[in-house]
C-alpha cells in the first residue's frame, strides 16, 4: 500500500534537491503516492499572502505527511511566513532535530557530537502577537502554556525512550521570566518523575549555549521554547559540521512536515551544486513517521557509505579528507550505488517503527483565581512629575496607585534619579491586602485615566492564585 505524501518543490534549489531526493526514495523502493502542491515565491506573487492556495489544505489533510524543500519569501511587508502558517494551523508542535557529527568525513571540532534538538513549534514569541504601542515603542507576547510544555516535553522524553537516549536537558530563561519560562522549568520536573529511566536536567539558557556550543557531546536529547529552539538548532547543526546536512521534523497528532534546515540559497540555484543532504535526512525522518523504517535505514546507510567514499558536494568537499566533487544529480547517483551498504567508520543507523505518539490528558492545576488589579501603560513623553499628580489621586474602592515603572524599574516609589525613562510607563493599580476587586473597579481606573487626559495604550489585569501574585514586582 502506498502512502500519500505531499510534496512542494520550492524555490531555488528547492527543485534540484527534491528531484535528487525523490529519485533516491524511488529507487530505494519507497512505498510513497506523491501528491504535488505549489507554494513559495510564485504564489506570495500571485497574491496569496502565506505563500500557499488556501486550497492545498484540503491535500495536506488528505496526506499522511509533507515533503517540503526550502522556499524563497519575497522581499518586502505584508508576507506571512509559510512554515509558521503550516506549523501553527496543522498544529506541528514538536520540531525535531537531529545534529550529528559526521566526522572524519566532515569537518567538525566535534568528532563525537550527537545531539537532538526538540523545540516547542507553535507558543513563546513565535505566536506573532506584537504591537507598536507608541512612535518608539514596540512590543511582542511571549506565550507559554501548560498544555504547550507539557505536549512537547512528554514529545522529548517519549523520543528518548523510543530512541534509546539516556538523557533529556531542559534550556529555559526561568530566573528572568518567572512565569513563562518558570511555567516551562516547572512541567520539565513534573513529566521528568514520570520516566525514572531517563536522566534528566536544566540549565539556564545563556551558560546552556555556551557549554552546546563548547562542549556538544555532553548533551543527548535538548528540550527548550520556541525561539531558544529555533537560534539553538541552527547552532547545533553548524558545529556538528554543515547545516546543509540538517533534516527536520514537525510533528503534530494530525500531520507532520519534514524539510531541510537550510534555506532556498537562491544564489545556488540551477547550477547543479546544491547538497540534497537536508532534504535527503528529513525524507528519512518521514519514512520512519509513515512506518517504513527498514527503507529509511537502508537510504541513510547509504548515504552514510558515500560520505565516507568521499564523494562530496561543493560545501563539504575539502582537500584531503574528500575524493571527488559532485554535483546534486551525480551525488544522488552515488547514494542509490551504495543502497544496502553499511557505514565502515560511521555508525550504521537501524530505525524501529515509529511509536506513535498519543498526547495524555493535560494535568489541570486547580487554584483559587481573585483579581486584585490593573497595571495602565501610558503613553508619555517627558518626566514622571508632569503626570504624576494627576493620577496619584486615583481611587476606586480598595484600589490605589501603589507603583510606577519604566522598562520594569521602579521609578515611584523611591525611584533612582539615574534610571533612564521611555514614553512608556506602566502604573500599577492593586487593592489593599490582596482584597478582591471587579472588572467594573478596573475599567472605572481606565475611565478616571482618560478624564485626567492621560494617554492609555494598553492595560493588563492583575491576578491572585491561591493568594500567590500572578504577575512579577518592579524591582527599584
Ligand atoms: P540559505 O540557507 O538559503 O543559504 C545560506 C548559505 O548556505 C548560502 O551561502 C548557501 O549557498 C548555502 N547553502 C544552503 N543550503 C545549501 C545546500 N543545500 N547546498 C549547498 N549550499 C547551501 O539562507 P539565506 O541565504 O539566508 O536565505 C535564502 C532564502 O531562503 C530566503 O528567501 C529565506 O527567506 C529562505 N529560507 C527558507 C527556509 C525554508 O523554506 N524552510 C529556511 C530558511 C531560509
Amino acid at each position: 500500500m502506498k502512502v500519500p505524501i505531499a510534496v512542494a518543490h520550492g524555490d531555488g534549489i528547492g527543485p534540484e534537491i527534491m528531484e535528487a531526493t525523490l529519485h533516491i526514495l524511488n529507487a530505494a523502493g519507497a512505498q510513497i503516492d506523491i501528491h504535488r502542491i505549489e507554494i513559495g515565491e510564485k504564489m506570495y506573487l500571485k497574491g496569496f499572502p502565506t505563500g500557499m492556495d488556501p486550497a492545498m489544505w484540503d491535500i495536506l489533510r488528505k496526506t499522511k505527511a509533507f515533503l517540503k524543500a526550502p522556499i524563497t519569501t519575497p522581499q518586502g511587508g505584508g508576507f506571512k511566513s509559510l512554515n509558521v502558517t503550516v506549523r501553527s494551523t496543522m498544529g506541528l508542535y514538536a520540531n525535531v532535530r537531529p545534529c550529528v557529527s559526521y566526522f572524519p568525513f566532515v569537518d567538525t571540532r566535534h568528532p563525537d557530537m550527537d545531539v537532538v534538538i526538540v523545540r516547542e513549534n507553535e507558543e513563546d514569541l513565535y505566536a506573532g502577537i506584537e504591537y507598536r504601542q507608541s512612535p518608539d515603542v514596540c512590543e511582542s507576547i511571549k506565550i507559554i502554556s501548560r498544555a504547550g510544555s507539557e505536549k512537547i516535553i512528554r514529545y522529548a522524553f517519549e523520543y528518548a525512550k523510543h530512541h534509546q537516549r539516556k538523557k533529556v536537558t531542559c534550556f529555559t530563561k526561568d530566573n528572568i521570566m518567572k512565569f513563562s519560562d518558570g511555567l516551562f522549568h516547572k512541567v520539565f520536573d513534573e513529566i521528568a518523575q514520570e520516566y525514572p529511566d531517563i536522566l534528566n536536567e536544566h540549565w539556564i539558557v545563556d551558560i546552556g549555549a555556551a557549554k552546546l556550543a563548547d562542549t556538544p557531546e555532553v548533551f543527548d536529547v535538548i528540550v527548550m521554547p520556541n525561539l531558544y529552539g529555533d537560534i539553538l538548532s541552527d547552532v547545533a547543526a553548524q558545529i556538528a559540521g554543515s547545516v546543509g546536512l540538517a533534516g527536520s521534523a514537525n510533528i503534530g497528532d494530525h500531520g507532520a512536515m519534514f524539510e531541510a534546515i537550510h534555506g532556498s540559497a537562491p544564489r545556488r540555484a540551477g547550477q547543479n551544486v546544491a547538497n540534497p543532504s537536508g532534504l535527503l535526512l528529513a525524507a528519512v525522518q518521514m519514512l520512519v513517521h509513515i512506518g517504513q523504517p527498514d527503507i529509511a535505514a537502508r537510504i541513510h546507510n547509504g548515504w552514510l557509505y558515500t560520505l565516507e567514499q568521499g564523494i562530496h558536494t561543493y560545501d563539504i568537499y575539502k582537500e584531503g579528507t574528500s575524493k571527488q566533487k559532485v554535483g546534486t544529480k551525480e551525488f544522488a547517483e552515488a547514494v542509490i550505488r551504495n543502497l544496502g551498504k553499511t557505514p565502515q567508520t560511521l555508525k550504521a543507523v537501524a530505525y524501529a517503527q515509529a511509536h506513535q505518539h498519543t498526547t495524555k490528558a493535560f494535568r489541570s492545576t486547580s487554584t483559587q483565581r481573585t483579581l486584585a488589579g490593573i497595571d495602565a501603560f501610558l503613553y508619555h513623553k517627558g518626566r514622571l512629575e508632569d503626570f504624576f499628580s494627576k493620577i496619584s489621586h486615583i481611587n476606586v474602592g480598595h484600589l490605589r496607585l501603589k507603583m510606577i515603572s519604566n522598562r520594569g524599574a521602579r521609578v515611584w516609589p523611591n525611584g533612582q534619579p539615574e534610571t533612564f525613562c521611555i514614553e512608556q510607563w506602566r502604573c500599577r493599580f492593586l487593592t489593599d491586602n490582596n482584597q478582591p476587586c471587579t472588572q467594573a473597579d478596573l475599567i472605572q481606573v481606565l475611565h478616571a485615566l482618560d478624564t485626567v487626559g492621560m494617554d492609555v495604550i494598553k492595560s493588563e489585569f492583575l491576578f491572585y492564585f491561591d493568594g500567590k501574585p500572578g504577575f512579577t514586582s518592579a524591582e527599584g
